[in-house]
């Protein structure tokens, strides 16, 4: 590229010097030659206006037959003046027929006949007009000048070879050659010259812009000149800055797009038009559990749904839920850049499995709900209805235990529904925990002494074992009581007559614990897990023959957590169940 500028430069340059030339030199010639044509004609005729001249031509001598002779005499004298030398400028006398008479050295052999003198020959003799037309193209010039002289008519004939004007012309074609040669030289010279004043900054932009286009912004190109090139220069500097910040801006950008998506919890995946991937974070691969890699394609990870052209082709986004393994997938799949280059498809996916399941739970905790209180409710219906329709007819005692059952259920019903409420309430988050400092062992004992009586109606074994000096705690006391006495109730009801049920307390590392462990029927391995859950019993019919209504422990686990505390089902080997709770001392703000 420098190099053909540089020989753009020479060749406008010799270009320009050689058609100056060529003009100069043609117009410089042309002139030349048109100037000697037209002195020689003006020459001719000032001689032959000359009436002198003319009076010497026309009068014949006493000798007439010799008139050429005599006219050739009289034009001698002219001879200076007529520029005749009889070597370029010959002089010639020829009679009307056209035959020489008069011609210098015996030329009259070699004699042309001429426009001129074939003119001067045929309309010149009869009208008196002379034959003195000429062009620049002709190599000779020329005049035929008829001449009546007595009786006779002669034609006086001058011819010019030209070899004057073309020694000069030649003279000049030289000089101009020379001066073409030396302006040729001097405009390489300058060429040259001008080329390294322009190139070498427009190699040093050249250069520039090449570590730009490399993404090294660490140089400003320096600004020599203040022509159009520093200006360029200058803008380019400017430019290559803008670009800097740009591309630092658009970095960021992209640094703060890649950690978003490195850490987001929702998968992110996207593909080319032709389903290749371009990009996905870590969460997707672990959602999908799939490893993902370059050569990864749409169908390989979503195979079976909306395929990539639908995608491509959707208004908006398309939506769908897919199961992995135990999960629920939510999948949100939409087009980018539809229509342009580069475009293709977005996928994000959204783990939705807690909230399948607790719409799951909702709906299992409205059906166990109905079923609860619709069970008692059928019972109060029918004992009621039977008392209606033999009102006084059944006996007394029959009557009693009648009334006895409906009292039973509605008591039952009031007990679902206060635990309803109270879980209500802990949903909203509408019951505030009344925090009191009180003293962990004497509520474990008070417990304990609570339902000693009725282990004892059951002939259970009922053991308490607290470590001595347990700590005062900041807790709603009257529900971590509730919480202990459902444990406690628990054990007993769910442990056949005659068994052992052992209290534990203690403290450890800021948090006191109590343990209730009994050797009753115990949980089956596959219930443990959902033992908390709203309205889960193992055995609906014993739980709900003993007054239970599956809400308890659920009600135990809100109130701990939301004292932020714990309570567990801990492992044992021997028949029973062995539940753990543990508080903060501190309260449930403690550590926060
Ligand atoms: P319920 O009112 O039915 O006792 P809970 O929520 O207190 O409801 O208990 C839920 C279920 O857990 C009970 O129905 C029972 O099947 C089981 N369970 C609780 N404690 C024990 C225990 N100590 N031994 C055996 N099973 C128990």
């Amino acid at each position: 590229m420098l190099r053909s500028l540089h020989m753009k430069l020479v060749m406008i340059m010799v270009l320009l010097i050689m058609s100056l030339m060529i003009v100069v030199g043609a117009f410089l010639i042309n002139s030349v030659t048109a100037f000697y044509l037209e002195d020689f004609y003006s020459q001719m005729s000032d001689v032959f206006q000359d009436p002198l001249l003319y009076h010497d031509l026309t009068t014949p001598a006493s000798e007439e037959e010799n008139g050429a002779q005599q006219l050739s005499l009289v034009l001698d004298a002219y001879a200076g003046e007529l520029g005749v030398d009889g070597r370029n400028r010959k002089l010639y006398i020829l009679d009307s027929n056209g035959v020489c008479l008069i011609s210098p050295d015996g030329a009259a052999a070699q004699l042309n006949y001429t426009e001129n003198l074939t003119f001067a020959l045929t309309t010149g003799l009869e009208t008196g007009q002379s034959g003195d037309e000429s062009s620049l193209a002709l190599d000779y010039m020329d005049v035929a000048i008829p001449i009546r002289r007595g009786e006779e008519s002669y034609i006086i004939y001058i011819l010019d070879n030209k070899a004057t004007s073309n020694d000069l012309t030649d003279q000049m074609l030289v000089l101009i050659v020379e001066a073409l040669i030396f302006g040729l030289v001097i405009s390489i010279l300058l060429s040259f010259l001008l080329s390294k004043t322009m190139v070498t900054p427009i190699q040093k932009l050249t250069e520039g812009a090449m570590r730009v286009a490399e993404g090294d912004f660490s140089r400003k190109i320096e600004v020599v000149s203040q022509d159009e090139i520093g200006v360029l220069t200058d803008t380019f500097n400017d430019m290559a800055g803008q670009l800097r910040d740009t591309l630092r801006q658009v970095e960021n950008e992209r640094n703060k797009l890649d950690t978003l998506f490195l850490h987001m919890t929702d998968g992110v995946v996207a593909f080319s038009r032709e389903g290749r991937l371009i990009h996905s974070n870590p969460a997707a691969a672990r959602m999908l559990r799939q490893s993902i890699g370059p050569e990864t394609t749409y169908e390989d990870l979503f195979p079976g749904g909306a395929a990539l052209d639908q995608v491509l082709a959707a208004d908006d986004h398309l939506e769908e839920e897919r199961q992995v393994r135990d999960r629920y997938l939510q999948l949100l799949m939409a087009p980018f850049d539809r229509g342009r280059e580069g475009g293709g498809a977005l996928v994000v996916l959204h783990d939705v499995t807690e909230q399948r399941k607790n719409e799951e739970m909702r709906r299992e905790f409205v059906a166990n709900v109905s079923h609860e209180l619709r069970t008692p409710l059928t019972n109060i219906r029918s004992y009621a209805e039977t008392l209606t329709e033999n009102a006084g007819e059944m006996p007394p005692d029959m009557e009693k235990k009648f009334l006895g059952v409906i009292l039973n259920e509605s008591d039952r019903m009031t007990h679902i529904v206060q635990d309803l409420l109270t879980l209500s309430r802990f949903d909203s988050e509408r019951d505030e925990l009344k925090l009191t400092r009180f003293s962990f062992e004497e509520a474990v004992q008070d417990i304990y002494n609570a339902v000693y009586m009725e282990a004892q109606k059951h002939d259970h074994t009922l053991t308490l074992d607290m470590e001595p000096g347990l700590p005062a705690i900041l807790a709603d006391r009257e529900r971590v009581l509730q919480v202990m006495m459902n444990i406690v109730s628990n054990a007993i009801k769910y442990t056949p007559d005659g068994g052992h049920i052992d209290i534990y307390a203690g403290t450890r590392r800021g948090r006191v614990w109590m343990i209730v462990d009994d050797d009753g029927i115990g949980i089956p391995e596959e219930d443990r897990p959902r033992i908390f859950e709203r309205f889960y019993r193992v055995d609906k019919a014993r739980s709900r023959q003993s007054g239970g209504t599956g809400l308890g422990l659920s009600i135990a686990r809100e109130i701990v957590e939301r004292h932020r505390g714990r309570i567990t089902l801990l492992r044992k080997e021997s028949p029973g169940l062995a539940i753990r709770l543990e508080l903060n001392i501190e309260g449930p703000d403690y550590g926060r």
